[in-house]
């Protein structure tokens, strides 16, 4: 009984070899030629035999059994250097991957040391410019983000003019057509300002504190699908940064 392996013999290697048959051949392999072969040898013709796998490489340069066993032997270096390159590869991956939750990690330590600095910044304003009843809340974590930016605003803008009330949509379309809900407001550059609008403005800039802008703005609430009279104020923001927030307030030019 034998069984038949295929090879592939490249010209080059044949030719060097001074043999002349190229190309796909078959190699019976019968029992006498397995006597001495060791076992990873026999497990390697079991695979290429149940795969239907064809032998080649440098060594294999003829239909002999000789040739088998080059074959396999190239079969197995080739086997190795794929898992190494796959082994390398896969290194590769996990270190791309540690390296990119070590970046994450730093850049959450960042946001931490940020975001405590901060509250550490606002308990300090709180405790050197607030009442006990405000230092109280705060330590006991009852005191909101919004109360203290309008407290903060109140003491360090500290600007005398009256504050904008923002327009309400019935002011603008006080109709009864049911089309107040149609009511846009808008924030426009003002091209015109009378005497005394000018004068508070003027006010406002002096009083607002070193490092804040002083935006001039119209206020403008119409209505497009009625004819109400669209309403319209002369404003003026301020706006500051302040330990990473905007603090930002308008104020009436009247
Ligand atoms: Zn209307
Ligand atoms: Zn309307």
């Amino acid at each position: 009984m034998s069984v038949e392996i295929r090879l592939r013999i490249a010209a080059r290697d044949a030719i060097l070899a001074r043999k002349t048959t190229i190309g796909i051949v078959k190699v019976s392999v019968s029992d006498e030629d397995l006597v001495d072969v060791p076992e990873y040898t026999l497990a390697q013709i079991a695979e290429v035999l149940a795969n239907d796998e064809t032998l080649e490489g440098s060594g294999v340069v003829d239909a002999t059994f000789g040739s088998v066993v080059r074959g396999l032997e190239a079969r197995a270096a080739r086997r190795i250097a794929q898992a190494a390159a796959e082994e390398a590869a896969r290194a590769e991956t996990i270190e791309a991957e540690a390296r990119t939750a070590g970046e994450e990690a730093a850049r959450r330590r960042q946001e931490e040391l940020a975001r405590a600095r901060h509250a550490e910044a606002i308990t300090q304003w709180i405790v050197n410019n607030c009442d006990d009843d405000m230092i109280e809340r705060r330590m006991a974590g009852f005191l909101k983000d919004d109360e203290i930016i309008e407290e903060a605003m109140d003491q360090i803008f500290n600007i005398p003019e009256e504050e904008h009330t923002p327009i309400m949509p019935y002011q603008a379309c006080d109709c009864d057509k049911g089309c107040v809900g149609s009511v846009r407001a808008s924030v426009l550059p003002i091209e015109h300002l009378d005497t005394s609008q000018f004068a508070t403005l003027e006010q406002i800039r002096q009083s607002a504190p070193e490092g804040a802008e002083v935006i001039p703005q119209m206020r403008k609430s119409a209505c497009p699908a009625c004819s109400c009279v669209p309403l319209v104020r002369m404003t003026a923001l301020v706006r500051m940064p302040w330990n990473g927030w905007m603090l930002q307030k308008a104020y009436s030019l009247g």
